[in-house]
């Protein structure tokens, strides 16, 4: 098979290992660079320029699409999906996943628990919005928010106030969300492909902070996970339709709560802290799906 990772850079851990994993299991491998690439819209014949040249017999693709360009790297995975290519991702689930405040309505709506979240655009509600998740500390987090950058811990009303106010003023979208402590600056990373956890890691933040992301100086180690969080992990992935995914969970008082499902999981910190092979089960999770492509059928 020809396999290609959209990547906008070739030296970056994950891509280069699954470049790796690609040529090991007897497939051919290649980089396409998707801000590089020109999609051509045209009655009945999609196609995407790459190079001065179409693109042409690749037989599926793994998006890693930075969220700075989400909108375009998901518009060359639906045009690859209209070119009936297979993708270990739709660009639906990216764009579901990415959006906060989306996935938590969907994980709720799929029985997923999530920390008790809210949203609202009219910032004359603060007490009451401040009250319906609990009162404070409270966690408050931009829809866009990425590696823990934009997410806020305000530990009294007041803070949480002018937080909330700031945000507005800057029109800034933004969810309110329980602050759970019990979690102490910890979180669990799940790495899920199709039904399974394929290794799970500790994430414990740094002394001086609630977040807990790796990118923030969190560091991981290896866990063996409940049953019940490994059945959290693998209906959250599975309710965002993201097949291969990083599924991040707090543990609570009242169980394992998702915060957050990554459709282009990181495969450094995992594979580091697991020894296993994570990119060649990517590809023999292509190899073994290929054939029965059920597309994306989550709906919302
Ligand atoms: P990002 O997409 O920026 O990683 P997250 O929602 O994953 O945003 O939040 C970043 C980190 O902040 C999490 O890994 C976790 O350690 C901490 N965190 C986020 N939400 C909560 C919460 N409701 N309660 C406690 N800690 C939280
Ligand atoms: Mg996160």
């Amino acid at each position: 098979m020809k396999i290609a990772v959209l990547s906008t850079n070739p030296d970056l851990y994950s891509t280069k290992r699954l470049v790796e994993a690609i040529k090991e299991r007897g497939h051919q491998a290649l980089v396409i660079d998707h801000v590089k690439c020109f999609v051509m819209i045209e009655g009945g014949k999609p196609t995407i320029i790459y190079k001065g040249q179409p693109i042409t017999e690749i037989d599926a693709v793994i998006p890693r699409i930075g969220t700075s360009v989400n909108a375009f790297g998901c518009a060359v995975v639906r045009q690859l999906e209209l070119m009936k290519v297979f993708t270990t991702v739709k660009s639906q689930a990216i764009l579901r996943s990415r959006d906060k405040l989306r996935s938590m309505q969907v994980l709720a709506k799929s029985g997923v628990d999530i920390p008790k979240t809210v949203f609202a655009k009219n910032p004359s509600q603060v007490n009451e919005l401040i009250h319906m998740v609990g009162g404070p500390p409270v966690i408050i987090k931009l829809l866009e928010a990425t590696q823990g950058v934009g997410v806020v811990l305000a530990e009294s009303t007041k803070a949480a106030k002018s937080t909330i106010e700031a945000f507005y003023g800057l029109k800034a979208n933004f969810l309110i969300q329980e602050y759970i402590a019990e979690s102490k600056g910890a979180d669990i990373r799940a790495f899920v492909i199709g039904n399974k956890v394929i290794a799970a890691m500790k994430r414990q933040g740094h002394e001086s902070d609630f977040r807990s992301n790796l990118h923030r100086g969190g560091e991981g180690h290896l866990i063996e996970l409940t049953a019940e969080e490994e059945h959290t992990a693998i209906a959250a992935a599975k309710a965002l339709g993201v097949r291969i995914a990083g599924v991040d969970l707090l543990q609570s008082e009242r169980g394992p709560l998702v915060m957050e499902v990554n459709s282009s999981p990181g495969l450094r910190g995992i594979e580091e802290v697991s020894g296993i092979d994570i990119a060649s089960l990517i590809v023999a999770y292509i190899e073994d799906k290929i054939v029965t492509d059920e597309g994306d059928t989550v709906g919302v």
